[in-house]
Parts: C-alpha cells; structure tokens; sequence
C-alpha cells in the first residue's frame, strides 16, 4: 500500500498518462459493470454481458480525449474507481498488477493510499478509510479491517470475472 504513484488528476491525464488503465493492451478492454448499474448502460444502449461491458476495442467506449466521459457521473462503474486495488485470494487489499507497469507508477510521488484515496473510501467508507490512511501513515505492517459484505461480493466477484477473462 506504500507503492508510489503519480497523483491521478485531470492535467496529468490529459497531458501525460492519457488514460492508459482505461486501454487494453492484449485485446478488447474490459469493464466490469456491477448489477445494479446494468439497467442504466442498457438505457445507454450499451450490452453487459455476464458482468462486463461489451467493448470491440482496445479503448474503452466510454474515453474520449484522453478522458473518461463517466467521470463524476453515477454511472461511472464501481470497478473502475477502485480500479488500482483488487482483493487476492487471501483477502488482502493489494495493487493491480497492471498500475505497476503504468507511467504514473514510473513517475511515482506519493503512496498509492493516498493517491487513490476515493477507491479506498469507496470500498471502506469515509471513516474506516480515515483510519486506513492514519495507520498507514505510521506503519508498513499488515492489519485487518472490516468491510461491508455487499462490497467484499462485488470486489470478489469482479476478481472472478477478470480471472476468467485474463486480466490481472
Ligand atoms: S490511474 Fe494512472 S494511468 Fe490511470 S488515469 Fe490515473 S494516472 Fe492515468
Ligand atoms: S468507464 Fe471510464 S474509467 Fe471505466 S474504463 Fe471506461 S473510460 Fe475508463
């Protein structure tokens, strides 16, 4: 959780890293779409099939120069604002591989809880990601925290899904 990592802002996308987590670089890219956001990419015209977003392109349909056209709407899925993070098989919160081959890992200066910090209260709230941070802040051992088991299903479910589809 101390891995560093560029701060995530709309002059660093649009200048530097152009999105590249919302790319695929093997294939089609692949966005898991929680169940309850279904109904509104149907409205959108859009096709999930078994969890993921039907996309014939390495880029995500919904970028558009250099930008996710999701952003701070409630459609924008769960998985890809705690995007950097995934649960592995121990239950412990870790970084996805992938971020670490990204540019803003390379170009790294601050630790990815606190760049990442609205995945964090996504998936723990604002209180416990508080805590996380604060804990954090002092210490590099592991430690435990509760998490709300509607949110610990949709993290392990998407791991399955990805896992399925070869993303790591
Ligand atoms: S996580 Fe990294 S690659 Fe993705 S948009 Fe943010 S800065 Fe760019
Ligand atoms: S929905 Fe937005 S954040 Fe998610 S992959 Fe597509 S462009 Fe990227």
């Amino acid at each position: 959780m101390k891995i560093k990592f560029h701060p995530c802002t709309k002059k660093y996308i649009k200048s530097t890293c152009f999105g590249r987590c919302c790319h695929s670089s093997t294939g089609s890219a692949k966005v898991s779409i929680e169940n309850n956001l279904i109904d509104r990419f149907k409205k959108r015209k859009q096709k999930v099939v078994k969890g993921l977003l039907v996309i014939n392109n390495k880029v995500c349909l919904f970028f558009d120069k250099s930008f996710c056209t999701l952003h701070d709407t409630r459609d924008k899925p769960f998985g890809c604002i705690v995007s950097p993070f995934k649960l592995n098989k121990n239950d412990t919160l870790i970084v996805r591989h992938r971020y670490i081959s990204m540019i803003c890992h390379r170009q790294g200066t601050k630790p990815v809880y606190k760049v990442h910090k609205k995945s964090l209260i996504l998936v723990f709230g604002k209180e416990q990601a508080k805590k996380i941070s604060l804990r954090l802040n002092k210490s590099s051992d592991d430690f435990s925290v509760k998490i709300l088991i509607k949110k610990y299903d949709v993290l392990k479910e998407r791991e399955t899904i990805y896992k399925k589809t070869k993303v790591v």
